[in-house]
């Protein structure tokens, strides 16, 4: 007999229109509030979303953060204006920074220079990957060099054990980075806020922490995409019915 597959979690529910009143919201980038690029740079934020940020700000001062594996720096660029406004969790966690307030985070990884090296050195020896270097880390992509996964991911490993860095798994991206967790940035988000119940949309491995975290400090995980197994207790189709559900928040508070 073959081992059964893996089952998906149970059918999970929309989240609801209306998040509790002291709702903090806690949103993924990429492939939640925008759909997966070929490469990371491709990228754009485009003016429906820029707007829907404005107006989530506005609505819910200091309780819309964006939660990404991405740098502060580049969520900045990416982002806009509208970044000052928000509380922006970097780097998977490893730096942050509270809306209005100033970045913090550990410093960047010694080793960061070597890491860097070995990442571009692999690129280039393997068609189809492209390393990214991060402030707190290195990403290999092979989205676009799927025959290079286990390679790359060997990399991550052995790169994280020479300088006590953690390998962080995701959609076609092998990283290794500076320790740190979105549940982590969520926590201490939160807390900066003063507290309220924290509602995290994600659609990847690196955002289950988060659900975790979210769940236990009395708040709800949004899975974006296809059922799997998860923490989170609801969950959403795509980046677009991210954004409805999103309009429609604000629709109710009269935003
Ligand atoms: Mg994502």
């Amino acid at each position: 007999m073959p081992e059964p597959a893996p089952q998906p979690s149970p059918h999970l529910p929309p989240p609801p229109p209306v998040p509790a009143a002291d709702a903090h919201l806690f949103l993924d980038f990429d492939g939640t509030l925008v759909p997966i690029a070929e490469r990371p740079d491709g990228v754009v934020v485009d003016d429906d979303l820029h707007d829907l940020l404005a107006s989530l700000a506005a609505a819910m001062p200091g309780r819309v953060a964006v939660l990404s594996g991405r740098s502060v720096q580049q969520l900045d660029a990416l982002l806009g204006p509208v970044a000052s406004a928000l509380d922006l969790g970097g780097s998977h966690g490893a730096e942050f920074r509270a809306a209005g307030g100033a970045v913090e985070a550990a410093a960047p990884p010694a080793a960061m220079a070597a890491v860097a090296a070995a990442a571009a050195a692999f690129a280039a020896r393997h068609p189809g990957t492209m390393a990214e270097l991060k402030t707190m880390g290195a990403a290999i992509h092979y989205r676009a060099g799927p025959e290079h996964e286990a390679a790359a991911h060997a990399l991550a490993e052995r790169l994280a054990a020479d300088n006590g860095l953690v390998v962080q798994h995701g959609k076609m991206v092998a990283e290794v980075r500076a320790p740190g967790s979105k549940g982590a940035a969520l926590a201490t988000l939160l807390a900066r806020a003063g507290g309220g119940t924290p509602v995290m949309l994600g659609d990847d491995v690196t955002d289950e922490d988060a659900f975790q975290a979210a769940a236990a400090l009395g708040g709800v995980g949004v899975l974006v995409g296809p059922p799997r197994a998860t923490a989170a207790a609801a969950r959403l189709d795509d980046p677009a019915a991210v954004r409805a559900w999103l309009r429609g928040l604000l629709a109710e508070r009269g935003a």
